[in-house]
């Protein structure tokens, strides 16, 4: 199907910043943001909650088939649908996150429906995407591909605080060594590792603002006549 839409692709590690920037982007430019990890953290939350052993292709072959993983969208805020429960608020906390890393690499079940997943619910949209393989697989010619980046130290700190504020309780050494964790499984699974697409713009953001990421990322777009 011809997508005439506008892609663009946020990638990187864990923290590094890919939401806080991609949901500002879709707010100054009014493209629906996508927040591919909601998904893989739902499918981890289901099957920590079911007891499924990731490694067991008849069961996820099952849940595939008989599970439902939808977005939504209230007042411009992407909601993560698990059989029609709103579980946005479970599958964001560092368990679920854990989890989601650790299955994903293991089972190529898992990660074509949750790619397929996210391509059909960004048809026919302008849309911004964040995640780990969204330049690099779910699109691979997006319009711009960026790729995020920050020292393992800033991105747990930041990781304590957006978890504080959801009203979590967060430990930064438990966090630090969860994001080191996470960063190794994410850059070093056989399906879909994380790594910099070639025609990816790279930008740190450990001493950056947003305001200046936003700011390049902005100045990309119009180079590039999408905004
Ligand atoms: O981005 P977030 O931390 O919410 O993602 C949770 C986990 O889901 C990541 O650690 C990563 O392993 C996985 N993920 C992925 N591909 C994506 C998005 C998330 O493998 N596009």
């Amino acid at each position: 199907m011809p997508n005439n839409s506008i892609q663009i692709a946020i990638d990187g590690p864990s923290g590094s910043g890919k939401s806080t920037i991609a949901k500002a982007l879709a707010a100054k430019t009014s493209f629906v943001y996508m927040d591919s990890g909601a998904l893989y953290r739902a499918a981890g939350l289901y099957i920590t909650q079911n007891n499924i052993d990731p490694t067991n292709e008849a069961a996820l072959m099952s849940m595939v088939q008989n599970v439902k993983l939808d977005l939504k969208y209230i007042d411009g805020q992407q909601r993560v649908l698990l059989n029609g429960e709103d579980v946005t608020t479970k599958a964001r906390t560092a368990e679920a996150g854990a989890v989601a890393s650790s299955i994903v690499g293991v089972s190529l079940i898992l990660r074509k429906w949750i790619v397929d997943i996210s391509r059909e619910l960004s048809v026919g949209k302008n849309i911004i995407m964040d995640g780990r393989d969204i330049g690099t697989v779910i699109f691979p010619n997006a319009d711009l591909k960026i790729y995020l980046d920050a020292s393992a130290k800033v991105r747990a700190k930041r990781r304590v605080a957006e978890l504080v504020a959801l009203g979590h309780e967060a430990d930064y050494n438990d966090i630090f060594a969860q994001i080191s964790q996470r960063d190794y499984r994410d850059k070093n699974r056989e399906i879909s590792p994380l790594k910099k697409a070639t025609d990816a713009v790279v930008i740190d953001t450990s001493r950056l603002y947003k305001n200046k990421v936003l700011k390049r990322i902005l100045e990309l777009m119009k180079e590039r006549g999408l905004v």
